[in-house]
C-alpha cells in the first residue's frame, strides 16, 4: 500500500477524526497511487494515522478508518450494518408511514464520498469520490448481504458525481437486480404520503429525502392557507401542504420532467386536480410577477446557489434578492419556509442574508424555527461541514 507522510504539525486534525487530508499537508508520497487507491497516512514522526481513498485534488485522502492499517475483508458489510443500525434506532426502518430513507450520508456515516438512498427496497448509490466509485461492486455485495432477499435492486447513479474525467466508464446502471425486478421507478411512502421516485431520470438519486421533517412541518402549518411551492421538484412539499388542508397549492419548477411528476404525485395521493396548479417556469421570475398577498404560505427551496466557496458572495446576493421578493409578497400573517442547501453557506451567513432581505422590505419578520436536515443525514461532530441544509421558518406580519 502507498504510504503518505504528513508535514510536521499537520496530523492534528486527523487525530481529532477530521476525515480529510488536504494536499497541502502532505510532505511525501512513497509510491505513485492511482486515483481511488487505498493509501495509508502517517504523521511526520512515522506514527500511523489513518487509511483512506486517494484522489488528485485539494482533498488528497478521504479517510475510511483511523484504526485499521489494512481494510478488513468485511469492511463494507460492517460499515453498512452500522449505518442501518442508526436508521433503525431513529425509526426509519419498518416505519408504518415511511419506506424510504438515506442509508449512507458520506462523512456523517464515516464513509466520505458515498451516498446511498433507500427507496422501498431499491438502493440508489452515488459515488462522489474515485475511491467509492471503484469500490461500488463491493458496496453492492455488502448491501445484498445486509438486506438479504428483501433487496430489489442496487442502481449506480454516479455519472454526474464521480470525479473521473474522460476515459472511464461513467454510465449509470444496475449493479444488482433481484429476479423478476423490472421497475424503472418505485412508489415510496414518506410521512404517510406517496411519491413516484424515478432514480434513472430524476435529479440526484431521484428524490430529496433531506426535506422530510420540514415537509411534515409544512403539513402542520398549511391548514386553510394558499400555498406557493417554489423550486418544487416532484412536489414533495406540495403534497404535504395539501395533506395538511391547504386551500390551494401553486407549484413552480423550471424542469418540465419534474413538473410532470408533480401532477402524477398530486393525483397519486387522491387530491382533486383543482386544488393544485403546476407552473413550469423560472421561480424567480414567477415570484416577481406574482401579485402581493396572493399566498399565505411559501416554500423557497432553491438549488445550491454556491457550489463552491468562490461563488459565495454572488450566491448570498441571490439568496437575499429571492428572500426579499418572497417576504415582500407574502400575505400579512404569512409563513415562509426558506432554505439553502449550499454547503459553502453556513447557517449564520444564511440567517444574516435573510435578515438583510427582511430589512430591505421593511416588513416585521419573526423567526419561528430554525430548520435543518433529518437524522438519516447525520453530521460527524468532527466534520461540521456536513451540515449543509439550513432553513428558517419565518412569520411575516
Ligand atoms: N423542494 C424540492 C427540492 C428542490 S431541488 C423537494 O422537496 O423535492 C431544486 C429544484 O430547483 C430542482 O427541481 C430544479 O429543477 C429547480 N430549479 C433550478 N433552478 C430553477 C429556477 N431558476 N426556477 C425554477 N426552478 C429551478
Amino acid at each position: 500500500m502507498v504510504k503518505i507522510y504528513l508535514k510536521k504539525g499537520r496530523e492534528e486534525s486527523l487525530r481529532r477524526f477530521h476525515p480529510w487530508v488536504f494536499s497541502g499537508a502532505i510532505a511525501q508520497i512513497n509510491g505513485s497511487p492511482a486515483e481511488g487507491d487505498v493509501v495509508s497516512v502517517y504523521a511526520s514522526d512515522g506514527s500511523f494515522l489513518a487509511i483512506g481513498h486517494y484522489q488528485i485534488g485539494s482533498i488528497a485522502v478521504r479517510v475510511l478508518s483511523f484504526e485499521f492499517e489494512n481494510l478488513p475483508s468485511d469492511f463494507w458489510k460492517v460499515m453498512i450494518t452500522k449505518a442501518l443500525e442508526v436508521r433503525k434506532a431513529c425509526g426509519f426502518v419498518s416505519a408504518p408511514d415511511s419506506d424510504c430513507y438515506r442509508l449512507v450520508h458520506g462523512e456523517g456515516d464515516n464513509l466520505p464520498g458515498l451516498i446511498i438512498d433507500y427507496y422501498n427496497g431499491v438502493c440508489v448509490l452515488q459515488a462522489h469520490s474515485a475511491g467509492m466509485f471503484r469500490a461500488k461492486k463491493q458496496i453492492c455485495e455488502a448491501l445484498c448481504q445486509v438486506y438479504g432477499p428483501s433487496l430489489k435492486a442496487v442502481y449506480d447513479k454516479s455519472s454526474g458525481t464521480a470525479p473521473f474525467k474522460a476515459g472511464l466508464d461513467l454510465i449509470d446502471g444496475y449493479l444488482y437486480k433481484a429476479d423478476g425486478f423490472s421497475a424503472e421507478e418505485e412508489v415510496v411512502t414518506e410521512g404517510g404520503h406517496k411519491f413516484f421516485v424515478n432514480w434513472s431520470e430524476g435529479q440526484k438519486t431521484g428524490f430529496f429525502l433531506d426535506q422530510r421533517v420540514n415537509r411534515a412541518l409544512v403539513e402542520k402549518y398549511a391548514s386553510g392557507r394558499r400555498v406557493l411551492n417554489l423550486f418544487c421538484y416532484t412536489g414533495g412539499f406540495s403534497v404535504y401542504a395539501l395533506g395538511g388542508g391547504a386551500v390551494h397549492v401553486d407549484s413552480v419548477d423550471s424542469s418540465a420532467k419534474a413538473m410532470s411528476m408533480v401532477d402524477k404525485n398530486v393525483a397519486l395521493n387522491g387530491f382533486a386536480p383543482e386544488m393544485h396548479t403546476s407552473y413550469c417556469a423560472d421561480a424567480i421570475e414567477f415570484l416577481k410577477k406574482a401579485p402581493e398577498d396572493a399566498y399565505d404560505l411559501m416554500i423557497v427551496d432553491p438549488p445550491a446557489f454556491a457550489k463552491h466557496r468562490g461563488a459565495l458572495s454572488n450566491a448570498l446576493r441571490a439568496y437575499q434578492r429571492l428572500n426579499a421578493s418572497a417576504i415582500a409578497k407574502v400575505a400579512p400573517g404569512g409563513f415562509i419556509f426558506t432554505f439553502s442547501c449550499s454547503q459553502a453557506v453556513d447557517k449564520e451567513a444564511f440567517a444574516l442574508t435573510v435578515f438583510s432581505a427582511a430589512a430591505q422590505t421593511g416588513r416585521k419578520v419573526r423567526i419561528l424555527a430554525r430548520l435543518t436536515q433529518p437524522s438519516d443525514h447525520p453530521v460527524s461532530i468532527y466534520h461540521p461541514e456536513g451540515e449543509y441544509l439550513k432553513g428558517l421558518l419565518l412569520y411575516v406580519e
